[in-house]
């Protein structure tokens, strides 16, 4: 069986380095909010560059925490893509706020901003781009609209870190950038994990208090907060990943070059926007014959899921926003021809040619 991903395979390659890292942090006592988690804080800040990063539990709450910070709830709307994971709208839900769809581009599954100003109204705050599968949004693009309507930009990072747009890391555009460390992304943890980056003082210092219960200690409490940190093991581990991260994207990308060799044919395959570093946490092709293929897939032995099935405005606990099939076209189209293939750094050349041929021979 091919698998969509082989952890085992890099712990393999790691194992000696993280259990060390693990027996130092095991022995040192210090559990929640100790010193791997600082220096993982300033390795990503100088990774991303950004002036900060604060480690929180998981991407959804880097992106829930972002929304109360930045002072938006009930009465406010922040525009998205209804083709993301669900995670995306609920951390706008989360704090009373709406979700507010603008149709994807059907060559990036991004957020198509020649559409975002037409659903701007005077309850709109942010805009918050996903830099979905790997692929950076149009980040010249959200940031002028931004600019020209006073709106705050909440980057979902999740499955894009190292991503970037002409040497500019996602991440350090907006307001916040929001990153998860789920085992699966480009950077992943052994656990649930995430962190915010950016560069305003002022936010990281609310941010701070708000992942920590509000209070910025001595349990003085300024606000009513939450608990989400980003724990000591977990940051060991990562601290481990990120030294190899950049190899890691690379060879996502020369694994993507492959596919693109082989398959171009015969699926339409992932396309990268002049001066996008795409880092491939997902390598999606579209197809009409996209059962079909996936059907053929899996009797020869190889995985394949559909990210994703249906998009948000159609998803029954979004029922109450009153969006109907039709409004976005792309996203629908998308969730009905999309496939994820295996993807992951240590896949081999070998595997991509089998699965390759295969494909071709379902289209
Ligand atoms: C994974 C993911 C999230 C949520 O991250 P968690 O760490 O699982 O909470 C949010 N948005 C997108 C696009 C994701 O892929």
């Amino acid at each position: 069986m091919i698998p969509m991903v082989d952890l085992g395979k890099q712990f393999g390659e790691i194992r000696e380095e993280v259990l060390k890292m693990m027996n130092e942090i095991l022995e040192s006592s210090q559990y929640i909010l100790g010193p791997k988690v600082h220096e993982f804080e300033k390795k990503i800040s100088e990774y991303t560059g950004v002036s900060d990063a604060l480690g929180v539990a998981s991407g959804t709450d880097a992106l829930h925490l972002s929304v109360e910070a930045l002072g938006i709830g009930e009465g406010d709307e922040v525009i998205t893509t209804p083709f993301t994971f669900f995670a995306t709208a609920e951390a706008i839900i989360y704090t009373g706020a709406r979700p507010v769809f603008v149709d994807i581009e059907l060559d990036t599954f991004t957020i198509d901003c020649s559409r975002i100003e037409e659903k701007i109204t005077r309850r709109t705050k942010a805009i918050l781009p996903v830099h979905l599968f790997g692929h950076p949004c149009d980040m010249k693009a959200v940031m002028a609209i931004a600019k020209k309507h006073n709106l705050f930009v909440i980057e979902d990072c999740a499955q894009a870190i190292g991503a970037g747009v002409n040497g500019k890391k996602v991440g350090s555009f907006g307001n916040t950038g929001c990153f998860s460390f789920y085992p699966s992304k480009n950077l992943g943890a052994y656990g649930d994990g995430g962190l915010i980056t950016l560069n305003d003082r002022g936010l990281s210092g609310t941010l701070t208090s708000l992942r920590n219960h509000g209070s910025k200690g001595s349990y003085m409490h300024d606000s009513v907060g939450f608990n989400s940190r980003l724990d000591e093991l977990q940051a060991g581990v990562l601290l481990v990943k990120l030294g190899r991260l950049d190899e890691y994207n690379r060879k996502r990308r020369q694994k993507a070059s492959l596919y693109r060799e082989f398959l171009c044919d015969a699926a339409r395959c992932p396309s990268e926007k002049k001066g996008a570093y795409h880092v491939y946490n997902q390598y999606t092709i579209l197809s009409g014959n996209r059962d079909g293929i996936q059907k053929m897939l899996r009797e020869n032995g190889v995985s394949s899921v559909v990210y994703y099935p249906k998009p948000l405005h159609l998803q029954k606990a979004l029922g109450y926003l009153g969006c109907r099939e039709g409004d976005f076209p792309c996203a629908e189209q998308a969730s009905r021809e999309v496939l994820s293939l295996p993807m992951y750094p240590e896949l081999d050349a070998s595997d991509i040619e089998k699965i390759a041929e295969i494909i071709r021979k379902a289209a």
